[in-house]
C-alpha cells in the first residue's frame, strides 16, 4: 500500500530532483556557488529564467562521446574482466560471491571486481595526466554541465528500461513487487535484481561503477582545475580528495560486504537507484570539490588537523560498526567483539513461501551503543568534507543536510521493515538498544 505522504514525496522528487541538481551546478557556473543570488536576481527582475537557461551550456557531441566511452569502458571492466585482485591482495574478498537470500528464496551470484575497475581506471587517468596527454585532466570540470545532460539521459533510460523489463521479461518474476501505483513503482522499482545475461546486475553496476568510480576522478579533475587556475592546489582540496578517496576505496575494498547492505538486500531497482546513481550521486556528492574550484580555501594547520581527525574518526566508526555486524553475521555469532563473545537476541521470520528462518541481532560493540551507529560515523565523515569549505556559502553544506535526511529516513525505513520481519523479536531488540543514532539523545 502506498500512503499519501510517500506518494507526495515521490511526485515531488520525480518533478524537482533533476531541477535541484541543475540549480546547484548552475549556481556554481553562473553565480560563484551562491544559492541565494540566482533567486535574488529572479525576484528583483534583474534576470528571467530564460536568461539563466540561455547561459547554460547545452549538450555537446564531445560530452556525449566522453560519456558513452566512459560508461562503455565501465561495462567492459565489469562484465569482461574477472577479478584478479583477490589473488594477490591479502584480506581482499573478490571474484564470484553470493548475495543474501531474496524474499523468493533466490541466492544471486555476483562478480566482485570493483576494486580492479577502480585501479585500472585510475591508473589510466594518471598515465594520461603524466605521460600520454590524450586529454586534459580538467576534462570532467570543463564539460560538467554537458555531461549532466548525458547522465540524465542514461538515468531516465535505465529506469524506464527497468520498468518495462519488469513487466515483459523480469529476471525473477517471484521477486517483483507491484504496488499498482505507477509513480511509486517507477520510482522505487519493481524488479528486485534485474539482470541481463548471467552477470550484468543492474543494481551492483549502477550503484557502484559509473558513479562511485567517477567520484574520485571528478575530485581529481577539480584539483587539476585549481592548479590550472591558481597555479596551486589548496590544502582544503587535498583534504576533500583524501577523505572522499578513503570512503570510495573503502567501498570497493568491501564490495562483497556491500552485497549485504540495504541497497542490494532490500531495495528494488527503479528511478531512485537508477537515476540517483547516474545523476544525484556524481553531481551532488562532489559539491565540495566543485565549490573549492570557485573558492580556493586555504585552511590553517589547526583546522586541517581538526577536520582530518573528525573525518578519520567518523570513518573508523563507520567501518568498525559495519565490520562488527559483518563478522557477527558471517560467523553466526562465533567471534569476538571488543575481546568478548558477542551478546545477541535470537529472532525468527518467514519468507513468502512460508519457510521459517532464524537470525540474530547483535547487542554488543557499537551495535550495543545505538541501532545505527554506522550511520553516525558516516555523518561525522560527511560533516568533515563540508567543513573543508569554510563558512562563506551554504552550498557545500548541502551534503551533510542531505545525508542527515537520507540516513534518518533510511533508519526509520529499515526499522519499519525489521519490525515487519521480526515482529516481537524486534521489540525485544529495541528495548535492549533503545537509541537509533546518538546514545542518550536519538
Ligand atoms: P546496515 O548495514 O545498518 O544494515 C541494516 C540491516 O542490518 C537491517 O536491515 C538488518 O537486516 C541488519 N541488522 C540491524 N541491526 C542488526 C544487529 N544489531 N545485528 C545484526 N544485524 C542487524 O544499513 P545500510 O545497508 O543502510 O548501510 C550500510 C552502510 O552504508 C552504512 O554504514 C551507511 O552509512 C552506508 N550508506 C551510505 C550511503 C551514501 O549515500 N553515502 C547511502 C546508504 C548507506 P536483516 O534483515 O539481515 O536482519
Amino acid at each position: 500500500e502506498v500512503d499519501w505522504f510517500s506518494l507526495a514525496s515521490i511526485l515531488f522528487l520525480l518533478m524537482f530532483a533533476p531541477l535541484i541538481v541543475y540549480y546547484f551546478i548552475m549556481s556554481c557556473d553562473q553565480y560563484q556557488c551562491s544559492l541565494i543570488d540566482p533567486l535574488i536576481d529572479l525576484l528583483m527582475g534583474n534576470k528571467h529564467l530564460s536568461d539563466i537557461w540561455n547561459k547554460t551550456p547545452t549538450l555537446t557531441y564531445r560530452a556525449a562521446g566522453i560519456y558513452t566511452l566512459w560508461v562503455a569502458f565501465q561495462v567492459v571492466l565489469y562484465v569482461f574482466i574477472p577479478d584478479f585482485c583477490h589473488k594477490f591482495l591479502p584480506g581482499y574478498v573478490g571474484g564470484v560471491q553470493e548475495g543474501a537470500v531474496t524474499p523468493a528464496g533466490v541466492v544471486n551470484k555476483y562478480e566482485i571486481n570493483g576494486l580492479q575497475a577502480w585501479i585500472i581506471t585510475h591508473a589510466l587517468w594518471f598515465a594520461n595526466a603524466y605521460y600520454f596527454h590524450w586529454f586534459s585532466p580538467t576534462i570532467i570540470f570543463d564539460n560538467w554541465i554537458p555531461l549532466l545532460w548525458c547522465a540524465n539521459v542514461l538515468g531516465y533510460a535505465v529506469s524506464t528500461f527497468a520498468m518495462i523489463k519488469s513487466y515483459f521479461f523480469p529476471t525473477n518474476a517471484k521477486d517483483c513487487k507491484f504496488t499498482g501505483n505507477f509513480f511509486y513503482d517507477y520510482m522505487m522499482g519493481i524488479e528486485f535484481n534485474p539482470r541481463i545475461g548471467k552477470w550484468f546486475d543492474f543494481k551492483l553496476f549502477f550503484n557502484g561503477r559509473p558513479g562511485i568510480v567517477a567520484w574520485t576522478l571528478i575530485n581529481l579533475s577539480y584539483a587539476a582545475k585549481q592548479q590550472e587556475l591558481y597555479g596551486q592546489v589548496t590544502n582544503s582540496m587535498i583534504l576533500v580528495n583524501v577523505l572522499q578517496g578513503i570512503y570510495v576505496l573503502d567501498f570497493f575494498w568491501n564490495e562483497a560486504w556491500y552485497l549485504k547492505t540495504i541497497d542490494i538486500c532490500h531495495d528494488h531497482f527503479g528511478w531512485y537507484l537508477g537515476w540517483g546513481d547516474c545523476v544525484w550521486l556524481p553531481y551532488l556528492y562532489t559539491l565540495q570539490g566543485l565549490y573549492l574550484v570557485y573558492h580556493p580555501v586555504e585552511l590553517c594547520t589547526a583546522n586541517v588537523v581538526g577536520i582530518l581527525m573528525l573525518g578519520l574518526i567518523g570513518y573508523y566508526i563507520f567501518r568498525m560498526t559495519n565490520h562488527q555486524k559483518d563478522l557477527f553475521r558471517r560467523t553466526n555469532g562465533n567471534c569476538k567483539i571488543w575481546g568478548k563473545k558477542p551478546e545477541y537476541i535470537e529472532c525468527s521470520y518467514m519468507s513468502v513461501d512460508g519457510t521459517k528462518y532464524y537470525s540474530k541481532l547483535m547487542t554488543s560493540g557499537f551495535w550495543g551503543w545505538a541501532r545505527h551507529f554506522n550511520y553516525t560515523g558516516d555523518l561525522m565523515g560527511s560533516l568533515a568534507y563540508c567543513l573543508t569549505c569554510g563558512f562563506e556559502h551554504i552550498l557545500p553544506y548541502f551534503y551533510i543536510v542531505y545525508m542527515t535526511i537520507l540516513l534518518t529516513h533510511r533508519c526509520i525505513r529499515d526499522e519499519h521493515r525489521c519490525f515487519s520481519k521480526y515482529g516481537k523479536d524486534w521489540k525485544r531488540y529495541t528495548a535492549a538498544v533503545p537509541y537509533r543514532l546518538i546514545p542518550g539523545i536519538f
